[in-house]
């Protein structure tokens, strides 16, 4: 698409990925109670990829929060639009996340849901942007270390669209400066 600069991460990287996490969540929740909660809307690709790699029996729900809207900056407000509907009372949690970037809708979702009671709250990224971060925040099962880069594709838009791209791409910058 023309709103791509480079491809920063490839089909066959993702899929690489993805299959050793769903092993290592497989292995490390066997005989569990899970739940793994997908945040709308860039997880669920991820989600959809990485749910068919797990082999334990595992409930899924979804989470809606609020994103960047049309800019590329993180306002660190963190809406919940939607909630789970599972009750997460006496089971295992597992955040599935597209990008972690400050970290800060992460670690606002991870507080609120061990209000819940649950036995733990662990989290799962397919992105990770470490040179960004604000808050301390643990990410259990990491996906991809990316460059401070706005990237687009498996998921991640830009003002709502370019979630369709196969690949992890980096967005022209002219399309988010021009404005
Ligand atoms: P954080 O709260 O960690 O700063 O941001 C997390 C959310 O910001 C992600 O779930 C994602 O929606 C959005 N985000 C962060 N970095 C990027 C990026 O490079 N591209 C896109 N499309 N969204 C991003």
């Amino acid at each position: 698409m023309d709103v791509v600069e480079r491809v920063l991460v490839s089909k066959e990287q993702l899929d690489k990925q993805v299959e050793e996490l769903g092993a290592r969540i497989s292995k490390d929740y066997q005989g569990q109670e899970l739940v793994i909660i997908g945040v709308l809307k860039g997880g669920f690709i991820f989600l959809a990829d990485l749910a068919r790699k797990i082999t334990i029996p595992v409930d899924l729900d979804f989470m809606s929060v609020s994103s960047y809207g049309n800019s590329s900056k993180s306002s660190g407000v963190v809406k919940i639009i939607k909630d789970v509907d599972t009750n997460i009372t006496g089971k295992h949690v597992l955040i599935v996340e597209d990008i972690i970037d400050t970290g800060l809708t992460l670690n606002h979702l991870v507080e609120l849901l061990k209000t819940r009671g649950p036995l733990s709250v662990k989290v799962c990224a397919a992105l990770d942007k470490p040179s960004r971060r604000k808050v301390d925040l643990k990410v259990d099962y990491k996906g991809i270390e990316i460059p401070d880069e706005f990237v687009i594709g498996y998921g991640l838009d830009y003002a709502g669209k370019y979630r369709n791209i196969a690949e992890v791409c980096v967005l022209k910058r002219e399309v988010y400066t021009k404005k």
